[in-house]
């Protein structure tokens, strides 16, 4: 068989089993689209078709083509997404009180993390012979597919909110998609997606449904895990935002399964991390009897009321023995700016966050001064320039006389003289 490393579909919620060569989205047996499926696999197979050295030289995610589920045949459509650096970050290390390192997911080619299952989901769906391809987006995802689709030769039609930031709705424009942005919120835009699917069969590739879609990213977790190796140092700890939580809980799965194989000796502890105005998974993760659905934050691609995959991030927390904390959007933006001018990491909001969860798990005491921490940083900043101008004060406007710099400045005499 084509895919046999690929064992079955299973459902999170019941655990019922599915074929994993139909074009299946969620479990039958759950009102909507809760029954989020799970992808198994035969992990014989899958470690005795992986034989690349786990040397650290990662050109692309597809250097671990044995873990995902697509079939032998399919040409993988790819920009060389992945391989991303694990950078030391000594300053941030100090400012931070712990020794930390930043996986830079931000360099990925739409300049997102998303780009690892974008590569999956349409290889799958161009193989499968689907032409049409669509999703729901807080803004990364749609513009990442998007990348993926015209790479691919595919039409994509993108549902987004329009609050959007300017840069995550241009993008997907030049990608040559269709792009809708709904008047409403991105819980609002999902739930059109998914109707648009049922009535049209457009392949749908949104995150919580596409039980295929989320496997690309854990290549995150298996790279983590063998540039580790390399080091010679497992992490304490890893840190990921959260929206609908596909990404912590895929880069887990692959952390685990590199554990699990036997290729590395110890599996970190994962931090979620969300803003403070939209806590759901927070809330799930610590049994609140009072989920809040509310979605109002500026880190606009964690911005998520309705989470769909929480089942699978609360997973990712409990496995791995780690937790979650909440920040605000004061915090986040000040952690935009100390990634960028400690170590030149210029980070979107969403994609600070996690610096700014582990100054909170630092200050509750979660973190401990002697542990190694890794921080996910998954969105590129010029994605929204919006918010660095707030987080910044922006620009000094002077007018072209060099007496405005002496302003600011002193006299260039003056400066020689003090030096
Ligand atoms: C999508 C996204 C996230 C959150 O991922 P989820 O799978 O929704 O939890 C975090 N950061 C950035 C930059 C994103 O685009
Ligand atoms: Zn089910």
């Amino acid at each position: 068989m084509a895919m046999e490393h690929v064992t079955t579909l299973e459902c999170t919620l019941c655990g019922a089993e599915y074929d994993p060569g139909q074009i299946i989205y969620t479990c039958d047996n759950h009102e909507g689209t809760r029954g989020v499926l799970e992808v198994k696999y035969d992990y014989e197979v899958v470690h005795e078709n992986f034989d690349a050295d786990l040397d650290g030289t990662i050109p692309s995610q597809w250097k671990y083509e044995a873990f995902l589920p697509v079939d032998d045949e399919a040409d993988p459509v790819t920009l060389n997404e992945g391989g991303s650096d694990l950078f030391e970050a000594p300053t941030l290390s100090e400012e931070l009180g712990v020794e930390t390192l930043v996986k830079d997911d931000g360099r990925n080619p739409t300049g997102c993390f998303k780009d690892r299952a974008s590569s999956v989901a349409v290889t799958k769906a161009r193989h499968a012979g689907r032409d049409i391809i669509t999703c729901a987006s807080t803004g990364n995802a749609a513009a990442s597919l998007c990348g993926y689709a015209a790479r691919g030769g595919l039409d994509c039609r993108i549902f987004v909110p329009g609050s959007a930031p300017e840069g995550k709705l241009a993008q997907p424009l030049v990608y040559g998609a269709d792009v809708l942005a709904v008047e409403g919120t991105y819980d609002e835009a999902y739930d059109l997606s998914v109707e648009v699917t049922e009535q049209y069969g457009w392949y749908n590739r949104n995150a919580a449904i596409n039980p295929f879609q989320v496997e690309g990213k854990r290549t995150a977790g298996l790279e983590l895990a063998e540039q580790s190796l390399v080091r010679g140092d497992i992490p304490d700890w890893v840190v990921f935002s959260m929206g609908d939580g596909c990404t912590i809980a895929g880069a887990w799965k692959g952390l685990r399964e590199f554990h699990e194989l036997g290729f590395v000796d110890e599996a970190p502890r994962m931090l979620g991390v969300q803003a403070e105005g939209a806590t759901a998974i927070h809330d799930t993760f610590h049994g609140s009897d009072d989920v809040s659905d509310v979605a109002e934050t500026m880190a606009d691609s964690i911005a998520v009321g309705v989470p769909r995959n929480v089942v699978k991030a609360c997973r990712a927390l409990e496995e791995s023995g780690g937790t979650s904390v909440l920040v605000s959007d004061e915090d986040i933006m000040a952690a935009e700016v100390l990634l960028g001018s400690t170590e030149g990491i210029y980070a979107e909001p969403a994609a600070a966050a996690p610096v700014a969860g582990v100054q909170e798990a630092r200050d509750r005491g979660i973190i401990d001064s002697g542990d190694t921490v890794v921080v996910a940083s998954t969105g590129f900043g010029l994605k929204d320039t919006e918010g660095a101008k707030q987080a910044t004060g922006g620009v000094e406007r002077i007018d072209p006389d060099i007496a405005e710099v002496e302003r600011l400045y002193g006299t260039a005499e003056r400066a020689a003289a003090d030096d």
